[in-house]
């Protein structure tokens, strides 16, 4: 055995940071230095924890909450720097490394709240919080806290831990065996097609089809596959009914085929644990206890928001339906209109009505000035500034860093940025923090960060932007925001630690401002010309995005209504897919469009518990930016100083420290209605 390298956590490079601007010294940090000192970092946190748990003096909130928010500070900062190369930056060490650290920390945490001498504390102090005189946000940190502990069964017997804990195991081997059951199906079924089969497949579609038949050893020839990317522009151009209809049926059936892959039976027993899960822990429903920490905190909430949305949806869709059957009936269909026709005449409608070219915008979306641009928002809005700080390494030659500064022209903290893609990046797009901004103990600014992966120009040359990705831009740099202008003191409830249906509230928002028309005449200026985007071709990219929404929102809500109708009994239903079917008929699904996710490969909600009880939080997040923005609309100031203040002060600033619904209305005056986000969708 290697002798044992003892590692200094007060030195490391990984955990004591001395790089320019208070960075981690990233030159000095070599991909063999994580193992051992997350190791380290580890026991140093473990020991940290043995302190306070068995601290012989009687629980305080310094010595217990505020000792527990403050301890493991190297773990956070070997962790912080580890996950983002992970993401951004990664080789084979790396992913090794991530295969090895990820069930030490989860372990490491689960040992962490099933800790009986922690928890003890802690209920102390949680049962005399009323006595104890507490400012709000200390308040809600215990009462978070606490809630956190109980949720992961810490007021449970040994029996029921053990219970807990065996149910936990067993759903979390379903879910991944539900992920692997789509992804045999999707593997396994192809539809392999020729030349003359391909009618009115644009080049983009075929050449994935091609690569996807090359993969699959059928070199030469043509593959309809299951995934979405192949799918969705296949159903959407192919002028073959027969086909459509083929492809169609073979996606709805993923994970119901029969056989060693057909989820029926992992859902039946999933649904029961968690059912069972929720009981344990005290709670009507599963629903229930997912929705506890969240801004809707009951199903019923969550039904107040989808039900009048359903309506409108089925309406809407309703209506384009008969328009689409006259599209059929003139190009000389006499079937009867099917669900496998929907995305086909729908396209052609779309280019009937909107024609424009991509390509034409392009020009006019450049990357600095669209960066600049979300700059000059965040400054009307907010007054803080960003400098950019050259020759400062990071975790690659490509990130590059900004000091963030107040109007006061005091540094808030720092953001980085890492615009485009490369082999050693995942894709995607995301925000998250070297370290997070708080004012607990000796205080922390937050160092921010935004990964894009937009393609690299070649030397010399400009990189553009297609519209989606200056969106994603301003989506992130609105996370990013939520990040930065922190202003609170605990550490758990800083920047976008936030219930899952109110953290893109702040990003979702920020894209509003792209489009307003001051921002796009200062910043979208052509490449070669100078010169700001004509009205017309931005009237046509605004009206263009309405379309379409009567079968999105049908086939999203339908997805989220069946999610709820699951999870909102206090028992499991016997036979799932029987129980889908008839809760659809209940609801008029139109026989014309499917569930965007139907039960046997609804990943979000069985592929394990991220979204399950969740999925409605993308659409409660649209309420919320849709009605947000309104408020400025409202105002005729897409700035409004004084609307601008309450949604710093209320939303970008304040993080978790209050219940989400009291910061919304604390900005605009009152809960959201769906209203806005009707009519952002074009619904009404
Ligand atoms: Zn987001």
């Amino acid at each position: 055995m290697p002798p044992t390298k003892t590692v200094d956590l007060a030195a490391h490079p990984l955990t004591k940071w001395q790089g320019p601007l208070g960075l981690p010294d990233f030159a000095s940090i070599g991909d063999g230095d994580f193992s051992a000192v997350f190791d380290a970092a580890l026991k140093a946190h473990e020991a940290e924890i043995d302190a306070i748990a068995g601290n012989k003096d009687a629980p305080t909130i310094d010595n217990t909450l505020a000792a527990l928010e403050l301890a493991g500070e190297p773990l956070d900062h070997v962790s912080s720097i580890f996950w983002c190369r992970a993401g951004a930056h990664t080789n084979d060490a790396i992913q090794a490394l991530e295969r090895e650290i990820s069930p030490k920390m989860s372990r490491h945490f689960s040992a962490v709240s099933m800790n009986e001498k922690l928890f003890a504390r802690i209920d102390d102090l949680y049962q005399r919080r009323e006595t104890l005189k507490l400012d709000a946000e200390t308040l809600r940190v215990l009462e978070k806290t606490w809630k956190g502990f109980v949720r992961s069964g810490a007021k449970l017997d040994a029996d029921g831990k053990k219970r807990l804990a065996n149910i936990s195991e067993e759903l979390s081997s379903l879910g991944t065996t539900f992920g692997q059951n789509v992804l045999a199906d999707e593997r396994d079924w192809a539809l392999f097609l020729d030349e003359a089969d391909l009618a009115g497949l644009p080049d983009f579609v075929k050449s994935s089809m091609a690569e996807a038949a090359e993969t699959r050893g059928q070199n030469g020839r043509y593959a309809v596959t299951l995934s979405r990317s192949i799918y969705e522009p296949f159903t959407t151009f192919s002028e073959r009914r027969d086909l459509r209809e083929i492809a169609f049926r073979a996606f709805t059936m993923r994970g119901q085929n029969g056989g060693a892959s057909d989820n029926t039976s992992v859902v039946r027993d999933m649904l029961k644990l968690r059912a069972e899960k929720a009981k344990l822990l005290g709670y009507g429903s599963f629903a229930a206890l997912k929705l506890d920490d969240t801004m809707a905190k009951t199903p019923k909430a969550v039904h107040d928001l989808l039900d009048p949305v359903w309506e409108k949806a089925l309406e809407k869709a309703s209506a384009d339906q008969k328009e689409l059957e006259r599209l059929a009936t003139e190009a000389g269909s006499n079937e009867k209109f099917a669900a496998w026709d929907w995305r086909f005449y729908q396209e052609k409608l779309r280019t009937e009505k909107f024609a424009f070219d991509e390509a034409e915008l392009k020009p006019y979306l450049q990357l600095d000035r669209v960066i600049d641009a979300c700059f000059d928002v965040a400054t009307k809005l907010f007054g803080i500034t960003f400098e950019e700080k050259k020759g400062i390494a990071a975790w690659h030659p490509d990130a590059r860093t900004f000091v963030v500064k107040n109007a006061d022209g005091s540094e808030r903290g720092l953001f980085l940025a890492d615009y485009f893609a490369r082999s050693s990046k995942r894709s995607g797009a995301w925000m998250s923090a070297l370290k997070s901004g708080y004012k607990l103990g000796n205080g922390s600014k937050p160092v921010i960060y935004n990964i894009m992966n937009f393609a690299k120009p070649p030397a010399g040359e400009a990189a553009l932007l297609s519209v989606d990705e200056a969106k994603t831009l301003f989506h992130e740099f609105g996370h990013a925001l939520h990040g930065m202008l922190t202003d609170v003191t605990w550490p758990s409830v800083a920047g976008t630690s936030v219930s899952r249906d109110f953290v893109e509230l702040p990003s979702q928002l920020y894209e509003h401002w792209l489009t307003v028309p001051a921002v796009l005449e200062k910043h979208a200026l052509h490449v070669k010309t100078g010169k700001p985007m004509p009205k017309a071709l931005l009237d046509k990219m605004l009206a263009a995005r309405t379309f379409g929404a009567g079968f999105a929102t049908v086939e999203f809500t339908a997805s989220a209504l069946i999610d709820m109708a699951y999870h909102a009994r206090s028992d499991a239903p016997a036979e799932p897919l029987e129980f889908e079917a008839e809760t659809l008929e209940k609801l008029h699904m139109p026989d014309t469009i499917a569930m965007r996710h139907r039960t046997p490969h609804f990943g979000h909600v069985f592929s394990g518990d991220g979204y399950s009880a969740g999925y409605y939080s993308y659409m409660w997040s649209e309420v919320l930016d849709a009605d947000a923005f309104a408020a400025f609309e409202e105002t005729g100031d897409p700035f409004n100083p004084a609307l601008a203040e309450r949604l710093r002060k209320n939303i970008y600033a304040a993080g978790g420290s209050k219940d989400p619904e009291e910061l919304y209305t604390a900005f605009r005056g009152k809960m959201p209605s769906p209203e806005a986000m009707m009519v952002k969708r074009g619904l009404v």
